[in-house]
């Protein structure tokens, strides 16, 4: 059985494994892709699709879903994946 979680783009849920993890590190508070939850932190989900993505960057959906204020270091990862 499959965790589910909830795109922060589009809202819906899904598996875990379909979606990019995002973790805010509790130590450094620095944000990281977490796809085997090696980090441990506050996380945020969003689908793996082009759309979802550009959304959540568009949008700067991690500063509010993590509660972080600078979100560019991740945003230029995952604008790569
Ligand atoms: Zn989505």
């Amino acid at each position: 059985m499959n965790k589910k979680r909830k795109c922060q783009a589009c809202k819906a849920i899904k598996d875990a494994d379909l979606m990019h993890k995002i973790t805010k590190e509790a130590k450094t508070n620095k944000l990281f892709l977490n796809p085997d939850s090696k980090i441990l932190g506050r996380s945020a989900y969003v689908c793996k699709n082009p759309e979802c993505i550009k959304i959540l960057l568009k949008k700067k959906l991690l500063k509010g879903a993590l509660k972080v204020q600078d979100t560019t270091e991740i945003e230029d990862i995952l604008r790569t994946v």
